[in-house]
């Protein structure tokens, strides 16, 4: 679908996401070789608390992401992220803490971190292998951060100075909502795939809830995270 007053050419969007696919590429790339001393035993539960959550994040992302699209074709327009930010962001909120505090679940310490608009990352964690699992999500952010303040970002080419102006104050001022969601999608992707990785590191010397005898081939597996239904629980998000 093609939507009126979309300012970038199809050459930059083509730019833009070559430039995305190659940063994934790299973070998934530094999953892999991440250092294996961040994390030990003690780790475990904390680890496999946020392993679920983002699993569940994800989920709930892609969910509203369907919900948006579905918007916006009624609508014929785009939706920007500035309009609807926080509400989908209290969406996902939600599911990572009825995730979190389910009985299914393990006891885990908690930790957040944010990207500021000029990029720099604030992490609050209260271990290391915390801190680096908050790192890795928000190195993503910081990439996609700078790439958007790069002197030839895509926003710099359009003819509206008001685009133009927004944009330096705020990326989200020029950021779809569609967009926004995937940023944040891909972060829980990258935390799915960076706390997996470490509890496989885990999984054969340590001893936690986290991991339960498998039936058959290796010793031990991930227990199951929670699948709790949403619409058991009242929600506050708008978009249930
Ligand atoms: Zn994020």
């Amino acid at each position: 679908m093609k939507f009126a007053g979309y300012p970038a050419s199809g050459a930059l969007v083509a730019r833009a996401l070559a430039a995305v696919a190659f940063a994934f590429a790299a973070l998934a790339a530094q999953a892999q070789s991440q250092s294996r001393t961040d994390c030990d035993c003690a780790d475990a539960n904390d680890l496999f608390s946020r392993y679920c959550a983002a699993r569940g994040a994800v989920g709930e992302w892609d969910r509203l992401i369907r919900q948006v699209r579905s918007e916006e074709s009624k609508q014929g327009k785009v939706i920007s992220a500035l309009s609807t930010k926080d509400d989908l962001a209290l969406c996902v909120d939600e599911v990572i803490s009825v995730i979190r505090h389910d009985k299914g679940n393990v006891p885990a310490r908690t930790a957040r971190g944010s990207t500021d608009r000029n990029c720099n990352v604030t992490v609050d964690a209260p271990t290391a292998c915390l801190r680096g699992v908050i790192e890795y999500h928000e190195s993503w952010h910081k990439k996609m951060c700078d790439a958007h303040n790069q002197p030839d970002a895509p926003w710099r080419d359009t003819s509206n100075p008001f685009s133009y102006l927004g944009a330096l104050i705020n990326r989200m001022s020029t950021q779809s909502a569609i967009d926004y969601m995937y940023e944040e999608r891909t972060g829980y992707m990258l935390e799915v795939q960076y706390t997996r990785n470490r509890l496989e590191e885990l999984a054969g010397r340590c001893k936690s809830d986290a991991f339960v005898p498998a039936p058959s081939g290796r010793s031990f597996t991930l227990r199951r995270c929670p699948r709790p239904d949403m619409r058991d629980f009242e929600r506050k998000c708008t978009r249930p």
